[in-house]
């Protein structure tokens, strides 16, 4: 072939199939290739391409961060049991051999570990807030703090949700003072309250003159008290863990008092403090969550099998009281002095202190102490492109590899990195 002459498409993208690729995504790269630039370097610009789209797809990391619920890799860490591809018993009761419903196990289960009379389980919580708006306020009114008119991660706005849901918005008292009097005048002049709405400020702090109304003082004003924890801290008391709540969660909103504070609905994520898939809980007073079943929303929220079965497995680890089978919990709680010990046991000479933490938008300023490895300059493009890729944190004109969010089996996969690096 002339060297000015460009190669077939389809012979190139035949040349290409060690990449893993199935052949459309080849074919789509080489076509790329021979319409972008010089016909010489076809063969070389492919091969780039197909290597970045290989690299693109959904992967598995090391997250050496040390933010246990990093957003950006899926929060909470969980596994798929996409090897062991089953039909599930998703809406069918093997007792009766008919329809059941998707809602009765892990929504009842996790209702049973808060102390709920009983959830139902959404996409996210944004969308958990969206259904009970919707179910329960639609062209009524919503009294909620302005306080409390957060917004949460990539653009979950309350005010905007409440636009979406047709609930109208009716705010309350000042940015850093509430107090219930506001909440009692408000009720009583609309005529057409339906709820009342209590928003955790998971991702930041009003400090100073501030004032604010407790879930248990709502309770009295006479109107269903919805409290959106987002969080997704299922007791206070932590009973999952032998050692009770680590001090870094103090304060933090759970579902269990909520609820015994008052709250009629709580609404929290799946994947923040509950350290499960993606999903949102809806959980409190039966009624009031057969309402939110009902409304046409909940089907298009609905999520799917695999989420279902992975929220059972975490419901039934939380009723056996198991904190170690959950692996956002595993890691929340390690000991520092195992985590040094990990560190020497792979690089003696970079053992290094530093802080961890939670992460996902809860406990804003909260830090772990935590243990690793701190290498010399910036370093995380070279280890992002091992394989697997290896997410670290830059500071200081340093990296820093922070092992209480990598997995012990992990260790050895970054002694390989630190040898391809030569920093070991
Ligand atoms: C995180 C959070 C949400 C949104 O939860 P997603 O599961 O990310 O949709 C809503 N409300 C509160 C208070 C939150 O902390």
């Amino acid at each position: 072939m002339a060297p000015d002459r460009p190669p077939s498409v389809d012979r190139l993208a035949r040349s290409l199939a060690d990449t893993g690729l199935p052949h459309p995504l080849l074919v789509d790269a080489a076509r790329q290739a021979v319409a972008d630039g010089d016909p010489a370097d076809a063969v070389d610009r492919a091969r780039d391409l197909a290597e970045a789209t290989a690299r693109h797809l959904l992967t598995g990391v090391v997250n050496a961060t040390g933010v246990l619920l990093h957003t950006n890799l899926g929060r909470a860490p969980w596994g798929t049991t996409l090897d062991d591809a089953r039909y599930r018993t998703l809406e069918f009761d093997l007792a009766t051999g008919e329809r059941g419903s998707r809602q009765d196990r892990a929504p009842a289960l996790l209702a049973r570990a808060c102390g709920a009379e009983a959830a139902i389980v959404v996409n996210n919580c944004a969308s958990a807030v969206l259904l009970v708006l919707a179910a329960l306020a639609e062209g009524r009114s919503a009294v909620v703090s302005r306080g409390e008119l957060v917004e949460i991660g990539g653009g979950f706005r309350i005010p905007d949700v409440m636009a979406q849901s047709g609930a109208r918005l009716l705010e309350v008292g000042t940015t850093n003072r509430t107090r219930r009097e506001d909440f009692a005048r408000a009720v009583s002049a609309a005529d057409d309250a339906a709820l009342v709405l209590s928003v955790h400020r998971s991702n930041y702090r009003i400090e100073g003159f501030t004032e604010s109304v407790a879930v248990a003082d709502l309770a009295s004003l006479g109107l269903p008290v919805v409290a959106d924890i987002g969080s997704g801290l299922l007791d206070a008391a932590c009973p999952w863990l032998a050692d009770g709540p680590p001090a870094w969660l103090q304060g933090e909103p759970a579902a269990r008092q909520t609820l015994e504070a008052g709250a009629d609905l709580i609404t929290f994520s799946g994947d923040k403090l509950l350290g499960g898939p993606q999903a949102g809980v809806i959980a409190g007073r039966a009624d009031l969550v057969a309402a939110c079943a009902a409304h046409p929303l909940a089907r298009a929220l609905r999520p799917g099998s695999l989420v279902l079965h992975a929220l059972q497995d975490l419901a039934l680890a939380y009723l056996r009281r198991d904190g170690d089978a959950i692996p956002f919990w595993r890691m929340a709680t390690l000991g520092v002095d195992g985590l040094r010990e990990r560190a020497a046991g792979i690089a003696p000479g970079l053992v290094a202190d530093m802080a961890a933490v939670p992460g996902g938008g809860t406990l804003p300023g909260v830090e772990i102490p935590s243990a690793g490895l701190r290498l010399d300059g910036d370093r995380s493009a070279d280890l992002r492109a091992g394989s697997p890729p290896v997410v670290a944190r830059v500071a200081d004109d340093a990296t820093w590899l922070d092992l209480r969010t990598v997995h012990p089996d992990d260790d050895a996969l970054l002694a390989d990195a630190l040898d391809r690096l030569g920093a070991r």
